[in-house]
């Protein structure tokens, strides 16, 4: 099959081109029902979009040309992470709100699915059993439409990682617990086929998956395709990842004899060669959340594949916020543990010193840790955004700076959701240049 290298020029005549030069369209019949499945795991109004969740100028080309196509039953369905803020938030609900994706609906007329809410059909997926959306089963034509962005767990997130979001939550979380991430995205993209792969790299985004610790750049690309391998080869090779080194790409061409050779992909466009990026995708949390802020004293260590998105989102945002709340202060050697199974003594491996205070995040870090006496035990699965700030404060700061922080950041709080204070974290001043483009959302 073909891969398609197109400039983005700012209309939707480049995705035309980027579809036509894949013959992405060409098995689509006007009576099929199409499932859009964009990026849009997790969108909150004061995050920078670019680079983390598919745009939304890429989403109405799609529907545009699939109007034009003469198709009619056309749908966009996401499952976004659930759990920062409590269980009940309505989570995709809001991130279709907050990417303008819910603007587009109403005015083609275009269905929205909350794959949250369900119906499921249980999978087994080489023994592990999950539940999928029906939605995304049942469509007749799955249009997958990831961001080109690096993923600090599975190197990149593109076409395979990103069906991950058409699991219901507790099989989101047994991808990561079941320390099979890699295997079961494989085995997961068997069983829901991408009819068509459009990876909108308007943007591209450095140490992902979101923009607390990870870079946005400016791309201006798209790449689409038929074939979800050949185009996530094609992807993680321009992020200037080996896509041989991407575990599930490598489980899937074992199991399908598929090549890592680039030179037998046709690929129709720009030269792949002109578009090489050699971006980071691994880092270590309390450096990138913590170091814009100048604190010191308190780790937050690379947490392997076990820390699911929900905790991992959670204690990004707490530990930046936090930082920024209390810059240049130093805590003297206190430490975060989570996920499945990771010891305290594990992770300070060659660190010398023991931790003075540990915080165990999450059920999975405090059950891994049961013997350990004196932890700061901050309990959920995920715990929420306010009880992770709470503990942070109590463990962390003196009573009269607690109290004080507390009432300022209750106040901030309050004015983010009456839309009249804005947080910006001081890694996002960059995102006021001309090159990042609000419009596209
Ligand atoms: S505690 Fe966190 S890492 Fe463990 S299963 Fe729950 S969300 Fe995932």
């Amino acid at each position: 099959m073909t891969v398609s290298l197109v400039r983005f020029d700012g209309s939707v005549d480049s995705l035309r081109k980027a579809i036509e030069l894949s013959g992405g369209f060409e098995k689509l019949n006007q009576n099929d029902r199409v499932l859009i499945k964009p990026n849009n795991c997790f969108r909150h109004k004061i995050m920078p979009p670019y680079g983390m969740v598919t745009t939304t100028k890429i989403i109405e080309g799609v529907v545009q040309l699939l109007l034009d196509h003469g198709c009619k039953h056309i749908s966009i369905g996401e499952g976004a992470i659930i759990g920062i803020f409590g269980e009940l938030a309505p989570y995709t609900k809001q991130g279709f709100k907050g990417t303008g994706i819910e603007k587009i609906a109403k005015k083609y007329g275009t269905k929205l699915v909350d794959f949250n809410t369900g119906a499921f059909n249980e999978l087994d997926l080489g023994g592990t059993k999950v539940q999928v959306s029906g939605a995304a089963l049942e469509a007749d034509f799955l249009i997958n439409v990831p961001v080109l962005k690096t993923h600090f767990q599975t190197r990149v997130s593109l076409g395979f990682k990103n069906l991950k979001g058409c699991l219901n939550k507790e099989s989101k979380k047994r991808f990561h617990t079941s320390s099979r991430l890699d295997p079961l995205i494989c085995l997961l993209n068997e069983a829901i086929k991408s009819d068509l792969v459009i990876i909108d790299g308007i943007y591209m985004l450095e140490k992902g998956p979101e923009t607390l610790a990870g870079v946005a750049h400016r791309k201006n690309l798209i790449i689409a395709s038929p074939d979800i391998f050949e185009c996530d080869v094609v992807g993680a090779t321009i992020l200037g990842v080996d896509p041989a080194q991407v575990d599930h790409l490598k489980e899937f061409a074992q199991r399908h004899k598929r090549s890592f050779d680039i030179s037998a992909i046709e690929i129709k466009g720009e030269r792949i060669e002109s578009l090489k990026e050699q971006l980071e995708w691994r880092f270590e949390p309390d450096e990138e959340l913590l170091g814009p802020s100048k604190i010191t004293g308190l780790s937050a260590p690379y947490p392997g594949q076990t820390l699911c998105s929900a905790c991992g989102a959670t204690l990004a945002l707490a530990l930046s916020i936090f930082g920024k709340d209390n810059p240049e202060m130093d805590f003297g050697g206190a430490a975060f543990y989570y996920g499945v199974g990771l010891k305290p003594a594990e992770k300070k491996e060659g660190t010398g010193a023991s931790p003075t205070k540990v915080f165990l995040y999450g059920d999975c870090g405090v059950r891994s840790n049961k013997n350990l006496q004196n932890a700061v035990k901050i309990e959920g699965c995920p715990p929420t955004l306010t009880e992770t700030l709470f503990a942070l404060m109590k463990a962390l700061l003196s009573r009269p700076r607690m109290f004080r922080m507390l009432l300022v950041r209750t106040m901030k709080l309050i004015g983010i959701r009456l839309g009249v204070y804005h947080e910006v974290f001081p890694r996002w001043e960059r995102y006021r240049a001309k090159e990042f483009d609000k419009t596209h959302f």
